[in-house]
């Protein structure tokens, strides 16, 4: 179908699950799509992530709501894209031992149900029914959230292109963006790359940690926090969680952080430790085994398995911890797409972005607080505020 704007020449810098899905989106709207990646689609932060689908984890209620509309689009979603993309639902688990960390757990239940959120306290005999592979051990205060689920980033990504593809997209891997050719209005006239140059009546910036770079190419500022991540693989094993794919295990009192655990589509288990936003760079085989062994002692089944050591993956991460989404002031057709937890918020993101870009319209009442411009007026001061490497991530 056509429609008023189907002329226009969208270039999508970025093919992660953010990019690809953006430029999908605006595909699918009968636009004339250039989707740019530097390396393989997929293999930046997306290859990295932990791909919990989760608002459970995320504050104030305006940032939790927006990854609850995402959470809650994930099926229509993937089923718009005509493929298996890895989704399994079942919720997630979580318990603490330690009698602070469950006074925690239960407060952050109880602001969660105040918000409408289907997560609740349950007790050791009902985790242990709803999860059996698992050896809980002792518990004080535990917790479920039956909404939550699981995805394979990769193949978001693949069934992205390969629908662009149908619709006659344009991929380009292996090509690198290295500067903007801008008219006199500051306006971006194509995209400049190490294979050649593109032009654009519209360019989408999903480039991940390297968006800060190539906006400023543009005069645009986007800071980001430093956040460096770990999470391990293991070699393929049998289906072990029957019921709920993700697991949050307690610290197992020797000083080290809490483990997360999931099964992967293809048999291999993730495993990483400490939140989602927790900064991790040992890459090593042995924290690998180290991490292996000490998710064995919560689910046996994964003594079979070798653990595979994952290199540090880096969360694309603006500094104040919120999306960044829509056009720039210095550069009135430069859209920016960056975030964290990008992979709950692909549906939701990718809707929004193509929306604005194709209707020319603004979805100011549930963007605004998350408009690139914000960080335009910011003093130096608060820059060093926001960037302690933990600060506002939630
Ligand atoms: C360890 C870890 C765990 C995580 N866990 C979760 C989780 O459980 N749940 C969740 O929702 N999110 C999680 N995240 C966050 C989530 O993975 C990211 O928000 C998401 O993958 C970001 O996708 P993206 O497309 O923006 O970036 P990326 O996947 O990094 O894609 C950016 C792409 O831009 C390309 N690019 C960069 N520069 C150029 C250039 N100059 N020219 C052309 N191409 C370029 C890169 O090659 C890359 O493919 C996690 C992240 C990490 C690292």
């Amino acid at each position: 179908m056509t429609n008023k704007h189907s002329e226009r020449r969208v270039v999508v810098i970025g093919g992660g699950i953010v990019g690809a899905s953006i430029a999908w989106r605006i595909a699918a709207r009968g636009q004339r799509v250039t989707l740019i990646d530097k390396g393989e689609p997929g293999s930046g932060a997306s290859s990295h992530s932990f791909a919990w689908i989760n608002a459970g984890a995320k504050e104030p209620i305006g940032y939790h709501n927006l990854n609850r509309r995402s959470l809650e689009m994930w099926p229509r979603f993937a089923t718009a894209l005509g493929e298996d993309v890895g989704l399994r639902w079942g919720g997630k688990v979580s318990w603490e031992t330690d009698p602070v960390a469950a006074e925690q757990l239960q407060a952050r239940v109880q602001q969660l149900q105040s918000w409408g959120y289907p997560s609740r306290q349950v007790s050791a005999q009902e985790l242990a029914e709803l999860e059996p592979a698992l050896e809980i051990g002792p518990v004080v205060a535990a917790e479920y959230s039956e909404n939550e689920g699981q995805v394979e980033p990769q193949m978001v990504v693949d069934a992205c292109i390969r629908r662009m593809s149908e619709l006659e997209s344009l991929i380009l891997t292996g090509a690198e963006v290295i500067d903007f050719d801008r008219d006199a209005d500051g306006g971006i006239r194509a995209v400049q790359t190490d294979s050649g140059d593109f032009e654009a009546d519209t360019v989408v910036l999903a480039a991940g940690t390297d968006t800060t770079t190539l906006a400023a190419m543009s005069n645009v500022y986007i800071p980001q926090a430093e956040s460096p991540g770990v999470v391990i693989r293991t070699t393929p094993l049998p289906p072990l969680l029957h019921n709920v794919p993700v697991v949050y295990a307690p610290p197992l009192g020797d000083g080290r952080r809490e483990i997360h655990l999931r099964q992967c589509a293809d048999g291999r288990f993730m495993i990483g430790e400490g939140d989602q936003e927790s900064l991790a760079e040992d890459d090593t085989q042995s924290h690998a085994d180290d991490l292996l062994s000490r998710a064995a002692q919560y689910l046996p089944g994964l003594a079979e398995a070798k653990a595979i050591p994952v290199p540090v993956g880096w969360r694309p991460m603006p500094l104040d911890g919120y999306p960044t989404l829509g056009y720039t002031t210095e550069t009135p057709n430069l859209y920016i797409a960056l975030t964290h937890s990008g992979v709950t918020l692909a549906p939701v993101i990718s809707q929004l972005a193509a929306l604005e870009i194709c209707e020319d319209v603004r979805a100011d009442a549930v963007l605004t607080p998350y408009r690139p411009e914000r960080f335009a007026t910011l003093t130096e001061e608060q820059v060093a505020e926001m960037a302690h490497p933990r600060a506002g991530h939630r």
